[in-house]
């Protein structure tokens, strides 16, 4: 992103097209889906049930990937903003939900999700059906397969185009992103440092969830012991007031990746995602070499926040 890079006036800063993995607009929940939509045909299901937030994006690729497939979707979305607008309530990704027909239903936010799909599951088996269950963000070690793929991926392309990269930076939430991505580049001996940049809890609890992941699927790739508790890293001093909540920050970065590079990012977290990014490069922590920034997409939730972007 040259514009970017010079606009900063730190770092090259290269970008990951995740956001162009080509269901639905794209995005990182693609990636995993495709090996725990693998999973579910292998076990026979015909319908996925999963969760998200109203403005999840990993419910619109499941939904368009069981599309795709021929498959049911079940969706349970969590209300976990307050005083949504009408935007929030009926734009954007759920929007989409409902083009792709899946069944929505709607839940208070903080509702045991575990139970709650485990009833939804009992009921479309009482129904004949064969129910099968993809966890929030597709982040179990079958999902996260999806991301150590992504980093032997990316580093054939960073050898190939012989770049010598000093950061890898990424949004982080439910953890399958950095979780995989962590396990494909230790277990491919690689010792480029990777950033997450939460958007959710706080860095101790992101940092616990993501090493947890991140060992049980190295185990499940055989590479058992591969991540060491300091490999995982997560700042979480960008989240602002919380999940999905607009910050100064990510509007500001938001507009200036449009801006200089005509790339769409989202509100909820590759914008908070990059405006860590940029922070770090400003104050000096991330000031030289090579950074990638791995676009995890979302765009589809701009329109969401229509009434709450300064443009
Ligand atoms: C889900 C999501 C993330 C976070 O990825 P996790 O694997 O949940 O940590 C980042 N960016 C976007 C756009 C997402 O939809």
């Amino acid at each position: 992103m040259p514009r970017l890079s010079k606009h900063l006036g730190g770092p090259n800063i290269y970008v990951k097209r995740d956001d162009c993995t080509g269901l639905a607009s794209g995005g990182n929940k693609t990636r995993k889906l495709e090996y725990s939509m693998a999973a579910a045909l292998e076990e026979g299901a015909d319908t996925i049930i999963t969760v998200g937030a109203v403005q999840s994006n990993h419910v619109r690729q499941t939904a368009a990937a069981a599309c795709k497939l021929g498959l049911k979707c079940e969706v349970l979305l969590e209300h976990r903003i307050a005083d949504p607008s009408e935007y929030y309530a009926g734009s954007g990704n759920v929007l989409l939900d409902k083009i792709f027909g899946a069944n929505l239903r709607e839940y208070p936010g903080g509702t045991d999700f575990d139970k709650a799909m485990t009833e939804v599951a009992d009921e479309v088996s009482a129904n004949g059906g064969n129910p099968y269950i993809i966890p929030g963000g597709a982040s179990n070690k079958i999902g996260a397969l999806g991301y150590v793929n992504c980093a032997i991926e990316l580093l054939g392309q960073i050898e190939e185009q012989g770049l010598d990269i000093s950061h890898i930076v990424t949004a982080t939430g439910s953890a399958g992103t950095q979780g995989g991505l962590i396990v494909g580049l230790k277990a491919m001996e690689s010792t480029i440092p990777l950033l997450g940049i939460g958007v959710n809890i706080p860095q101790q609890d992101q940092e616990e969830k993501v090493f947890k992941l991140a060992c049980e699927t190295a185990e499940y790739i055989g590479k058992a012991g591969c991540v060491a508790r300091e490999d995982v890293v997560a700042n979480c001093n960008y989240v602002g007031d919380g999940y999905g909540v607009p910050t100064e920050s990510m509007n500001e970065a938001v507009l200036m990746l449009a801006r200089t590079e005509g790339l769409l990012f989202d509100p909820v977290y590759s914008g908070k995602g990059l405006a860590g990014m940029i922070d770090l490069i400003r104050n000096g922590t991330l000031n030289d070499g090579n950074i990638v920034f791995l676009h995890t997409g979302g765009s589809a939730a701009l329109f969401a926040y229509a009434d709450q972007l300064h443009t």
